[in-house]
Protein backbone atom coordinates (compact mmCIF):
# COMPACT_ATOMS: atom_id res chain seq x y z
CA UNK A 1 0.00 0.00 0.00
CA UNK A 2 1.29 3.19 -0.93
CA UNK A 3 0.76 6.79 0.61
CA UNK A 4 -0.58 9.33 -1.57
CA UNK A 5 -0.85 12.80 -1.32
CA UNK A 6 -3.83 14.33 -3.30
CA UNK A 7 -3.21 18.32 -3.55
CA UNK A 8 -6.12 19.90 -5.52
CA UNK A 9 -8.53 22.41 -4.79
CA UNK A 10 -11.62 21.61 -6.64
CA UNK A 11 -13.60 19.13 -4.22
CA UNK A 12 -15.46 17.48 -6.83
CA UNK A 13 -11.78 16.36 -8.48
CA UNK A 14 -10.55 15.58 -5.35
CA UNK A 15 -13.02 13.09 -4.23
CA UNK A 16 -12.83 11.58 -7.64
CA UNK A 17 -9.15 11.03 -7.08
CA UNK A 18 -9.26 10.13 -3.27
CA UNK A 19 -11.67 7.87 -3.40
CA UNK A 20 -10.84 6.08 -6.82
CA UNK A 21 -7.06 5.72 -5.56
CA UNK A 22 -8.24 4.70 -2.20
CA UNK A 23 -10.56 1.96 -4.13
CA UNK A 24 -7.66 0.58 -5.76
CA UNK A 25 -5.70 0.15 -2.01
CA UNK A 26 -3.33 3.31 -1.54
CA UNK A 27 -3.50 5.09 1.73
CA UNK A 28 -4.87 9.31 0.31
CA UNK A 29 -4.55 12.01 2.29
CA UNK A 30 -5.92 15.42 0.59
CA UNK A 31 -4.96 19.16 1.00
CA UNK A 32 -6.87 21.83 -0.81
CA UNK A 33 -4.07 24.08 -1.44
CA UNK A 34 -0.44 24.24 -2.53
CA UNK A 35 0.68 25.25 0.93
CA UNK A 36 -1.04 22.58 2.79
CA UNK A 37 0.14 20.91 0.54
CA UNK A 38 3.70 21.36 1.13
CA UNK A 39 2.99 20.85 5.52
CA UNK A 40 1.59 17.52 4.80
CA UNK A 41 4.42 16.47 2.29
CA UNK A 42 7.03 17.69 5.19
CA UNK A 43 4.41 15.73 7.43
CA UNK A 44 3.80 12.44 6.03
CA UNK A 45 6.23 11.71 3.19
CA UNK A 46 4.33 10.70 0.36
CA UNK A 47 5.13 7.75 -2.01
CA UNK A 48 3.76 9.96 -4.64
CA UNK A 49 2.29 13.36 -4.90
CA UNK A 50 -0.86 13.93 -7.46
CA UNK A 51 -0.52 17.79 -7.78
CA UNK A 52 -3.05 19.99 -9.32
CA UNK A 53 -1.58 23.31 -11.25
CA UNK A 54 -3.87 25.87 -10.79
CA UNK A 55 -4.41 26.32 -7.17
CA UNK A 56 -5.63 29.40 -5.03
CA UNK A 57 -2.39 29.97 -3.68
CA UNK A 58 0.78 28.57 -4.37
CA UNK A 59 1.01 27.60 -8.05
CA UNK A 60 1.39 23.63 -8.71
CA UNK A 61 4.49 24.87 -10.53
CA UNK A 62 5.78 26.50 -7.07
CA UNK A 63 5.20 23.55 -4.99
CA UNK A 64 7.26 21.34 -7.77
CA UNK A 65 9.64 23.63 -7.13
CA UNK A 66 9.82 23.80 -3.69
CA UNK A 67 9.41 19.70 -3.61
CA UNK A 68 12.18 19.52 -5.53
CA UNK A 69 14.06 21.78 -3.57
CA UNK A 70 13.58 19.91 -0.32
CA UNK A 71 16.34 17.96 0.45
CA UNK A 72 14.00 14.97 2.13
CA UNK A 73 11.42 15.41 -0.68
CA UNK A 74 13.38 15.43 -4.33
CA UNK A 75 13.34 11.88 -4.66
CA UNK A 76 9.05 11.92 -4.23
CA UNK A 77 7.42 11.22 -7.74
CA UNK A 78 5.23 14.03 -8.23
CA UNK A 79 2.49 13.45 -10.98
CA UNK A 80 0.35 16.24 -12.23
CA UNK A 81 -2.80 16.50 -13.15
CA UNK A 82 -4.27 19.53 -14.85
CA UNK A 83 -6.41 20.90 -17.13
CA UNK A 84 -6.00 20.97 -20.83
CA UNK A 85 -4.76 24.11 -22.63
CA UNK A 86 -1.71 24.38 -19.42
CA UNK A 87 0.59 23.34 -22.10
CA UNK A 88 2.95 25.95 -21.09
CA UNK A 89 2.79 24.70 -17.05
CA UNK A 90 3.23 21.13 -18.33
CA UNK A 91 6.91 22.21 -20.27
CA UNK A 92 7.66 23.52 -16.97
CA UNK A 93 6.31 21.06 -14.70
CA UNK A 94 8.62 18.21 -16.58
CA UNK A 95 11.47 20.44 -16.61
CA UNK A 96 10.85 20.79 -12.73
CA UNK A 97 11.17 17.12 -12.63
CA UNK A 98 7.51 15.76 -12.55
CA UNK A 99 7.42 12.21 -13.46
CA UNK A 100 3.98 12.70 -15.31
CA UNK A 101 0.88 14.23 -16.82
CA UNK A 102 -2.81 13.24 -16.69
CA UNK A 103 -5.21 15.64 -18.29
CA UNK A 104 -8.35 17.09 -17.26
CA UNK A 105 -10.61 16.20 -17.82
CA UNK A 106 -8.95 12.38 -17.33
CA UNK A 107 -10.57 8.64 -16.77
CA UNK A 108 -10.35 7.20 -13.44
CA UNK A 109 -9.00 4.17 -15.11
CA UNK A 110 -6.19 5.81 -16.58
CA UNK A 111 -5.45 7.90 -13.43
CA UNK A 112 -5.17 4.39 -11.20
CA UNK A 113 -2.55 2.79 -13.85
CA UNK A 114 -0.36 5.66 -14.21
CA UNK A 115 -0.16 5.84 -10.68
CA UNK A 116 0.56 2.43 -10.55
CA UNK A 117 3.24 2.40 -13.18
CA UNK A 118 5.40 5.67 -11.01
CA UNK A 119 4.95 3.45 -8.04
CA UNK A 120 6.55 0.54 -9.85
CA UNK A 121 9.15 2.39 -11.78
CA UNK A 122 10.18 3.80 -8.46
CA UNK A 123 9.89 1.27 -6.21
CA UNK A 124 12.52 -0.25 -9.02
CA UNK A 125 14.59 2.40 -8.50
CA UNK A 126 17.60 2.61 -6.60
CA UNK A 127 17.00 6.39 -5.54
CA UNK A 128 19.35 7.80 -7.79
CA UNK A 129 21.90 5.76 -7.11
CA UNK A 130 24.90 5.86 -9.66
CA UNK A 131 24.70 2.36 -10.74
CA UNK A 132 21.54 0.32 -12.17
CA UNK A 133 20.88 -2.98 -12.56
CA UNK A 134 18.49 -4.08 -15.35
CA UNK A 135 18.10 -7.35 -16.58
CA UNK A 136 21.80 -8.50 -18.17
CA UNK A 137 22.55 -4.55 -18.18
CA UNK A 138 23.92 -2.34 -15.84
CA UNK A 139 24.74 1.43 -16.41
CA UNK A 140 26.73 3.19 -14.25
CA UNK A 141 25.22 6.92 -14.67
CA UNK A 142 28.29 8.56 -12.81
CA UNK A 143 31.44 7.05 -14.75
CA UNK A 144 29.00 6.90 -17.71
CA UNK A 145 29.79 3.25 -18.70
CA UNK A 146 27.68 0.58 -19.65
CA UNK A 147 27.81 -3.65 -19.00
CA UNK A 148 25.37 -6.25 -21.12
CA UNK A 149 26.14 -10.07 -18.87
CA UNK A 150 29.48 -8.11 -17.43
CA UNK A 151 31.02 -7.49 -20.73
CA UNK A 152 31.67 -3.66 -20.89
CA UNK A 153 29.71 -2.69 -24.14
CA UNK A 154 32.04 1.11 -25.44
CA UNK A 155 29.52 3.98 -26.06
CA UNK A 156 29.71 6.99 -27.51
CA UNK A 157 28.71 10.08 -25.29
CA UNK A 158 25.74 10.36 -27.43
CA UNK A 159 24.59 6.86 -27.56
CA UNK A 160 24.58 6.83 -23.23
CA UNK A 161 22.72 9.48 -23.46
CA UNK A 162 20.11 8.04 -25.90
CA UNK A 163 20.10 4.97 -23.75
CA UNK A 164 19.97 6.67 -20.00
CA UNK A 165 16.79 8.61 -21.38
CA UNK A 166 15.01 5.88 -22.75
CA UNK A 167 15.96 3.86 -19.80
CA UNK A 168 14.61 6.82 -17.16
CA UNK A 169 10.94 6.72 -18.54
CA UNK A 170 11.13 3.21 -19.67
CA UNK A 171 8.10 1.70 -20.19
CA UNK A 172 6.95 4.95 -21.66
CA UNK A 173 6.93 5.06 -25.58
CA UNK A 174 9.55 7.94 -26.64
CA UNK A 175 8.63 9.92 -29.54
CA UNK A 176 11.56 10.69 -32.01
CA UNK A 177 10.77 14.18 -31.57
CA UNK A 178 11.07 13.81 -27.72
CA UNK A 179 14.11 11.97 -27.99
CA UNK A 180 15.38 14.87 -30.55
CA UNK A 181 14.75 17.00 -27.85
CA UNK A 182 16.20 15.95 -24.95
CA UNK A 183 19.27 13.81 -26.08
CA UNK A 184 20.30 16.36 -28.73
CA UNK A 185 18.48 19.14 -27.76
CA UNK A 186 16.20 21.20 -29.66
CA UNK A 187 18.55 23.72 -30.98
CA UNK A 188 19.98 21.15 -33.18
CA UNK A 189 18.04 21.07 -36.33
CA UNK A 190 18.42 16.91 -37.05
CA UNK A 191 16.40 14.52 -39.05
CA UNK A 192 14.08 12.16 -36.73
CA UNK A 193 15.82 9.97 -38.90
CA UNK A 194 19.05 10.28 -37.40
CA UNK A 195 17.04 9.14 -34.47
CA UNK A 196 16.73 5.59 -36.00
CA UNK A 197 20.22 5.59 -37.18
CA UNK A 198 21.70 6.27 -33.85
CA UNK A 199 19.32 4.04 -32.01
CA UNK A 200 19.90 1.30 -34.74
CA UNK A 201 23.55 1.25 -33.55
CA UNK A 202 22.93 1.68 -30.00
CA UNK A 203 21.01 -1.76 -30.54
CA UNK A 204 23.74 -3.30 -32.01
CA UNK A 205 26.12 -2.54 -29.50
CA UNK A 206 23.75 -3.96 -26.59
CA UNK A 207 23.76 -7.07 -28.90
CA UNK A 208 21.86 -10.06 -26.33
CA UNK A 209 20.27 -6.91 -24.50
CA UNK A 210 19.08 -5.06 -28.06
CA UNK A 211 15.86 -6.23 -27.07
CA UNK A 212 15.19 -3.87 -24.12
CA UNK A 213 15.03 -1.66 -26.67
CA UNK A 214 11.66 -1.85 -28.74
CA UNK A 215 10.67 -0.59 -32.26
CA UNK A 216 6.68 1.24 -31.48
CA UNK A 217 5.99 1.70 -35.14
CA UNK A 218 5.41 4.98 -36.51
CA UNK A 219 5.88 6.94 -33.12
CA UNK A 220 9.38 6.14 -31.72
CA UNK A 221 11.38 3.68 -29.06
CA UNK A 222 10.51 2.53 -25.77
CA UNK A 223 12.40 0.90 -23.05
CA UNK A 224 11.17 -2.30 -21.72
CA UNK A 225 9.21 -1.40 -18.55
CA UNK A 226 10.41 -4.93 -17.02
CA UNK A 227 13.25 -7.34 -18.21
CA UNK A 228 12.64 -9.62 -20.74
CA UNK A 229 13.12 -13.22 -18.51
CA UNK A 230 15.13 -15.96 -19.18
CA1 LIG B 1 -7.37 23.70 -9.65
Amino acid sequence: MAKLLVIEDEPDVRSVIEYNLALAGHEVVVAGDGRQGLRLAREIRPDLVLLDLMLPDLSGIEVCRALKDDQELRGTPVLVVSALGEEIDRVVGFELGADDYVTKPFSVRELVLRVRAILRRHANSDGGAACVVFGSLRIDREAHRVWVAGDEVSLTALEFKLLLTMYERRDRVQSRDALLDQVWGSEFRISPRTVDAHVKRLREKLGTARGYVETVRGIGYRFAGVPPSG
